[in-house]
């Protein structure tokens, strides 16, 4: 079966900063990313995993090279086009949460879903990582890996065709990355969504079909992974 490319980078660069105190977070890189696989980039602290990911959600832009979304250039969208883009078709999860501590974990969820061109019902994105009784709560009132469920079902409840996810299981011990990566991978199996995910731990790259291996700005090796672990495999 013919995958079908939901991302296509060529060449992409990123400079932060000029001349002598330039930094080259990313140097030239070409990859495509399929519609519907599990790609997860391994790399060391400092490498531009997360400068690339925040190119491709529309967060940041490049200095050089292209991002093709499903046939369209990224760099042709204005602000408004990308935040079309960041809103309906792409979910974030990052290392630290980054919920809303004035709302509840329902109300977090609903202003995504309020947004949304087509949303899950808030309960059933509850549901899908295993939070259905702790809608009413506030973030100070969950662990954290309850925290990061809802922040992992504030993206689901978009349907989103994309998910990229930075370090998601960063600040947790193993029990509750299990489940926060059992709840990502529901993403996957329920709407298909494409998983990018950003890791420094070799353990979780088995989660992935394709394992990208990252150093210095530069795609050093890509692994294919005939089969992928499920989260309550991982040993780490
Ligand atoms: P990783 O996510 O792999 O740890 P990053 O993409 O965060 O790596 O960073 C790659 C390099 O780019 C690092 O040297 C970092 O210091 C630098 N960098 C990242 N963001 C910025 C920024 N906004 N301004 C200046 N330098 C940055
Ligand atoms: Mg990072």
């Amino acid at each position: 079966m013919a995958a079908k490319t939901l991302f296509a980078i060529r060449g992409l660069t990123r400079v932060f900063g000029q001349g002598d105190s330039a930094v080259h977070a990313l140097r030239g890189i070409d990859l495509d990313l399929y519609h519907g696989e599990v790609v997860v980039l391994l790399g060391p602290s400092g490498s531009g995993k997360s400068t690339l990911l925040n190119i491709l959600g529309g967060l940041d832009r490049p200095t050089g090279g292209s991002v093709h979304y499903d046939g369209q250039s990224l760099a042709d969208l204005d602000e408004r086009g990308l935040t079309h883009f960041r809103r309906d078709h792409v979910g974030f999860i990052f290392q630290f949460y980054n919920l809303i501590p004035s709302l509840t974990a329902r109300e977090n969820i609903e202003l995504v879903t309020d947004l949304a061109a087509t949303p899950l019902p808030v309960d059933e994105a509850l549901a899908m990582v295993g939070l259905s009784h702790r809608g009413e709560h506030f973030p100070a009132q969950l662990s954290g890996g309850e925290q990061q469920r809802v922040a992992i079902a504030r993206a689901l409840a978009k349907r989103p065709r994309m998910l990229f996810c930075d370090e998601p299981t960063g600040a947790l011990d193993l029990r509750t990355g299990v489940m926060t990566l059992e709840a990502l991978m529901q993403a996957n199996v329920a709407f298909q969504s494409t998983l990018l995910i950003v890791t420094h731990n070799a353990d979780i790259a088995r989660l992935g079909d394709r394992i990208i291996q990252f150093a210095d700005g530069q795609i050093r090796e890509i692994i294919a992974n005939q089969s992928r672990a499920k989260p309550n495999e991982l040993r780490w």
